[in-house]
């Protein structure tokens, strides 16, 4: 087995434990300095002098994106200005961007973190790396990039979009990892098809797919698509970004990488710990970033914990694909409903496409949620009562995992806009009460 850091990827879990320990202690007391925190910590009555070990950190207040809304544009600073050398922002899928500044050191140890991930899924430098995120603020474009550079790869800058320029440069250069979203993934599979090719012979190996919610289904069918290995990138602006936590070729969940952050899951109701392999709320502290210290991050992604040692060699923890967030959680007529699992039942329907959209509507005091759904062209153009059976199959198949009865429209390939980006799969019309 191979290794980028070996060292630190394979290191014994006690001695990570107290690399945490130091390290956690370093970034609260850096935390604390900031004028948020110090805030924060006089409020509630904390003195953080006091921590110095992990179950005492582990009663300190939590943090949320709300906090570093109110503490914008840098009341989280923990450096001078004059050392902040990035800055980043959230893609604000929920609300108004965050933003998060670096140090040179906090960009050298996320790049590590992207490099040391990539290895893991098997890329090496004479691969070719085809970034198709979008650059600027949202960390994928330039996080990877980086990432695969330090690894060695040529890296092909193409941003998201303009899917014949993807496909020419695809060709020309003999790219041979692709770092997308898994809607754009979908999207692109089928446009290299109209455009004459057969995605397999693009010469792809690697997909890297992060950034938003899919199911294992989802992997499977870009995996099938492409030819591809699908590795689940998973990270948050607010802890750098992408690499966070990656898949390893064993894909039993993804290494969460421990000698940068500190883990906890809690329940998200009672705030209190999950128990072992228990579902909840994945709340994370940057302990190793100098410009933004966050402490006890709540980051509203729902996942488990895996603690037992990987088959790989790697010692940090793994947790699962993300199960939704506690707050894309839909209540439908008093039903919690994810559109992760709307996802998951409809990428099982072989005569499903790429693409679907999820619209809840209220009539009277009753909640009504429409599903449309993306057939391939072929099977669309069929008869009539083919459709009409598939309509009822979906229904059906809707209705008996999510426990309530959505109303499903078959639609034709691009009637509802693709995405290039990440997906808006909810289009909510019911306003508050
Ligand atoms: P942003 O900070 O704008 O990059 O958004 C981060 C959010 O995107 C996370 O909190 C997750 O909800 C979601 N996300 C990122 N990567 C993944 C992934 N691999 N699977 C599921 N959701 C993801
Ligand atoms: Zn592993």
């Amino acid at each position: 087995m191979e290794y980028f850091q070996k060292d630190i990827e394979t290191i014994s879990r006690d001695k990570l434990l107290a690399l945490q320990e130091t390290r956690l202690i370093t970034s609260l007391k850096a935390a604390a300095n900031t004028p948020f925190y110090a805030k924060k910590y006089a409020d509630s009555g904390v003195s953080t002098g006091d921590i110095t070990t992990i179950d005492a950190f582990r009663k300190l207040p939590f943090t949320t994106k709300d906090d570093l809304r109110l503490s914008y544009p840098n009341g989280m600073c923990a450096i001078p200005d004059e050392d902040i050398v990035r800055m980043h922002a959230s893609s604000g899928t929920t609300g108004k961007p965050t933003v998060i500044f670096h140090s040179a050191h906090d960009i050298d140890v996320w790049t590590d973190l992207v490099a040391r991930s990539l290895f893991m899924a098997g890329m090496r430098k004479r691969d070719v790396f085809q970034n198709m995120m979008t650059y600027g603020l949202f960390t994928g474009g330039l996080g990877l990039h980086y990432g695969a550079e330090r690894l060695g790869m040529m890296v092909i800058p193409a941003s998201s979009g303009n899917t014949k320029r993807q496909i020419d440069l695809m060709t020309d250069f003999h790219t041979t990892a692709m770092h997308i979203t898994p809607s754009y993934a979908l999207h692109f599979a089928e446009e290299v098809v109209a455009h004459g090719f057969d995605p397999k012979d693009l010469g792809l190996k690697f997909a890297v797919m992060g950034a938003e919610p899919y199911s294992l289904a989802t992997a499977k069918k870009i995996e099938a698509a492409f030819g591809v290995q699908v590795f689940n990138c998973y990270g948050l602006s607010e802890m750098n970004g992408p690499a966070v936590a990656f898949e390893c070729p064993v894909k039993n969940g993804m290494h969460i990488w421990e000698d940068s952050y500190f883990v906890e899951i809690i329940n998200p109701e009672t705030l209190k710990p999950a128990n072992p392999g228990e579902k909840g709320e994945l709340v994370l502290t940057t302990i190793n970033r100098t410009a933004m210290p966050i402490i006890r991050y709540r980051t509203k992604d729902l996942t488990m914990l895996y603690e037992e040692t990987c088959a790989c060699g790697r010692t940090h923890k793994r947790i699962e694909r993300i199960l939704g967030r506690t707050d894309d959680m839909l209540i439908i007529s008093g039903v919690n409903v994810f559109p992760s699992q709307i996802e998951h039942v409809l990428m099982e329907i072989p005569e499903v496409g790429n693409n679907y959209q999820i619209v809840l509507t209220r009539e009277g005091h009753l909640d009504k949620m429409l599903v449309k759904v993306e057939l391939y062209e072929k099977i669309f153009k069929g008869d009539l009562s083919q459709l009409h059976t598939i309509q009822k199959k979906i229904e059906h198949e809707l209705k008996s995992a999510l426990l309530i009865s959505p109303r499903v429209k078959l639609t034709e390939p691009g009637e509802i806009p693709p995405s290039t980006g990440k997906a808006k799969r909810v289009d909510d019309q019911r306003g508050s009460f």
